[in-house]
């Protein structure tokens, strides 16, 4: 059997400048290091070490997990394998600081990463993939991941600059309900003075536990009014434009990110209310999660916002991108809220609603390509400005009397519901009733009959082909 032992990196690597970066530079240091060691060989995507069982380490920083072999017998003994991994290890720590965990199991530790993972993406380097593939996914067999104590599929961590976050345990699918958690309070906006008072008086019902979750949590406004300060931090609206915000023990920890990969909405439907996080794209293991703390403004805007609301300088992947592709995102953001309010406009809908259904369709096309998902070429990642958008759409045409297109539209907005905020949701429900009778909605007709179709109308999408289909289905 023997013993294990290396270190993991936790959370995984990104995309951003920095981590592409540091691991350029390590991984240039670890091939100086090694340049006249025979144990130590370059490959075209990895450095192997032929000592133990062979760690390596990828170019490609997303990739790399795990450096680690057995660490007792003889040849571990022979090749000194525990020494290429005390040195390896105290570089990447230069770099990388506490994200390096060293795990050995002669003291009864074992790394963050379930074996699979680690093991698939050294047989994939080893047939010279370098792409990630994820093969399996939480929930798709009940072993996935092993060691999972608490059911959660994400650890609460101290992250390097970021402080406190959570981090996914094991490869997340898309739409899968992540948190659902209570409010430790609810309370609505008002003066800092009142909210203080208000809180303070909250706070005293609650137990000694709640009580140090709430206080623990970041405050940007600490000078006065202590408590408000942290409500104004951390509230989360509990539905979209409430005048009421709820505070939470660990979706209050969910750090930000301009391109996220999760979706917080409010659920009023699960027992007095609840506040879920959705993965808006596949999440792999040791990926921190994010949620968006801005509407989706343009870089100047959001971080401005982003330090005066909450007192940091975003360095998300999205926010270190070189210049001209953050130019490129920041047009494609001026794009999506000039769409956004156009098709918000009712005199629009009502006088010209071809140019309506075109705005929506444009916007899809703008959102599909501003929120790309990072790991996985031409896929988007659902955004709450989709479901929105379908929705808009359906409006148009059904106020012209449109029902089959209504029909699928409604379809789309229940599936992109679905995605961002579960079945449960009452909008996803109301999506779902609009589906199956999108005459039932108050402005079925309300703007004329011109388009009137039935609710079977559709053309069969099979008969003629995709790229008609959604022809038929925008007008274009
Ligand atoms: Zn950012």
């Amino acid at each position: 059997m023997g013993v294990d032992g290396g270190f993991d990196m936790v959370p995984r690597l990104g995309l951003g400048a920095e981590d592409t970066h540091n691991w350029a530079l390590f991984i240039e240091l670890v091939k100086g290091l090694y340049a006249d060691d025979d144990q130590v060989e370059v490959k075209d995507h990895y450095i192997e070490f032929k000592a133990g069982e062979h760690p390596t380490l990828p170019f490609y920083g997303p990739l790399f997990l795990r450096f680690s072999s057995k660490i007792s017998g003889q040849i571990a003994r022979e090749t000194g394998v525990e020494k290429y991994i005390r040195n390896v290890r105290r570089l990447a720590a230069g770099f990388f600081g506490g994200r390096i965990r060293f795990w050995t199991e002669s003291t009864e530790q074992s790394g963050f990463y379930d074996w699979r993972d680690v093991h698939d993406i050294g047989r994939n380097l080893w047939e010279g993939k370098t792409q990630l593939t994820v093969t399996r996914f939480a929930d798709e067999d009940g072993d996935y991941p092993l060691k999972i104590t608490n059911d959660k599929l994400y650890e609460m961590l101290e992250i390097p600059d970021r402080g406190k976050g959570l981090v996914a345990r094991c490869n997340i699918k898309r739409g899968t309900r992540i948190l659902c958690e209570k409010p430790l309070l609810v309370v609505a906006n008002t003066q800092p003075e009142v909210l203080n008072g208000i809180v303070a008086s909250k706070l005293r019902s609650m137990s000694k536990e709640q009580q140090t979750q709430f206080l623990s949590l970041h405050n940007n406004f600490p000078r006065k009014h202590a408590f408000a300060g942290i409500v104004r931090t951390n509230a989360l609206p509990c539905g979209p434009g409430a005048e009421t915000g709820g505070v939470y023990p660990e979706i209050c920890l969910i750090n930000n990110s301009c391109r996220p990969n999760c979706h917080q909405s409010w659920n009023e439907a699960i027992d007095d209310g609840r506040e879920t996080i959705h993965a808006v794209r596949d999440i792999l293991a040791g990926e921190e999660l994010t949620i968006s703390y801005d509407d989706g403004n343009p870089t100047d805007i959001r971080k401005m916002k982003l330090k005066t609301s909450f007192g940091f300088d975003c360095t998300c992947d999205l926010c270190s991108l070189p210049a001209p592709e953050l130019q490129a995102s920041d047009t494609r953001r001026r794009l999506i809220q000039s769409l956004d309010e156009q098709i918000g406009d009712p005199m629009t809908m009502m006088n010209r609603p071809l140019s309506s259904l075109h705005a929506c369709r444009r916007l899809l096309d703008a959102l599909r390509e501003e929120f790309v998902d990072p790991h996985a070429e031409g896929v988007a990642t659902s955004t709450a400005l989709i479901p929105r958008l379908y929705y808009d759409a359906f409006q148009v045409v059904v106020a012209h009397g449109d029902q089959a297109r209504g029909r699928v539209f409604a379809e789309r907005t229940y599936n992109a519901r679905v995605e961002c905020e579960g079945e449960d949701s009452p909008a996803t429900q109301k999506a779902k009733r609009l589906m199956q009778e999108p005459a039932s909605h108050a402005s079925c007709g309300a703007y004329g009959t011109k388009w009137r179709t039935s609710k079977t109308a559709q053309p069969k999408k099979e008969m003629v082909g995709d790229e008609a289909y959604e022809k038929w289905l925008w007008r274009l």
